[in-house]
């Protein structure tokens, strides 16, 4: 059992709850293993939509994020494997600041994430799952409801294709994350978009986040992606990875139930 997806207290927008603390849960739940996966700093250029702009971690606080992680990661060698990741955010028309990222902090990885979680329209960028009135003035602008939601995937698709140097993540984030509030909204039938980011994971050998949080989310109570693309993951032999995408002790194995059923697995590291 791999949680290659758990947050940290340098999270920002997160819970001050330490290292240990999800050690101790992940380990309580039956745990072998886990990628501390932060939300890595955001492009210096980039201005977070959010209203806090506590999307990512500081860069000042990047090392000292990971030498805590070397030092936690050596206390538990013999105890429990400890990965150290990043979520790195991709957005459109920052490629190069995030490859200069990776470049440099790449190195010092074992795993990381590719995620989506702004996405632009016309000239202004949307963080799509922050809140409900986040993702209506995104649609707004984006011109309906069907247009968001096929950007969204453009972008997901872009952000495969991307060049983001050697230090690439291959695990592409929550892709489905557009449907975080899908029980407000009429969603337009995103299957063969969804179809089509899988076929795009399969030509480049990337894994998917099998992400258990939107199972507790109240307005879209399923995994990202949902169980029928994950059937269809599982038949195209795409690997899959789960992650909580614990934001606190208490998130640790949440959806697991559900997505216990596929063939999940252990990243392949750096
Ligand atoms: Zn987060
Ligand atoms: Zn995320």
């Amino acid at each position: 059992m791999y949680d290659g997806h758990v947050h940290t207290p340098y999270c920002p927008h997160g819970s001050s709850a330490s290292f240990i603390d999800y050690v101790d849960a992940l380990r309580r739940q039956g745990f072998q293993g886990a990628t501390f996966c932060e939300h890595a700093p955001l492009p210096h250029a980039f201005v977070d939509p959010t209203p806090e702009q506590d999307s990512g971690m500081s860069l000042a606080q990047l090392p000292h994020y990971l030498e805590d992680l070397q030092q936690i990661k050596k206390e538990y060698e013999h105890h429990f494997t400890i990965n150290i990741g990043l979520e790195v955010d991709f957005i459109e028309g920052y490629e190069e600041e995030t490859k200069e990222l990776l470049d440099e902090y790449g190195p010092k990885l074992d795993d990381a994430i590719l995620s989506v979680h702004f996405v632009k329209t016309k000239d202004h960028y949307h963080c799509i799952d922050f809140s409900e009135q986040a993702f209506q003035l995104f649609y707004e602008q984006a011109g309906s409801v069907e247009r968001g939601v096929r950007r969204y995937y453009e972008t997901v698709t872009h952000s495969i294709h991307a060049n983001l140097g050697r230090y690439k993540p291959t695990r592409i984030g929550h892709p489905s994350l557009v449907r975080k509030f899908q029980r407000d909204f009429a969603l337009p039938n995103d299957e063969a978009w969804l179809l089509q980011v899988l076929h795009q994971i399969k030509a480049y050998n990337y894994a998917i986040d099998t992400n258990g949080a939107g199972t507790i989310k109240p307005k879209c109570l399923e995994p990202y992606p949902p169980t029928f693309i994950l059937n269809e993951a599982t038949k195209q032999r795409i690997p899959l990875v789960y992650g909580s995408d614990a934001h606190h002790p208490t998130g640790i194995a949440q959806g697991y139930d559900t997505l216990r059923t596929f063939p999940l697995s252990s990243p392949s590291l750096y």
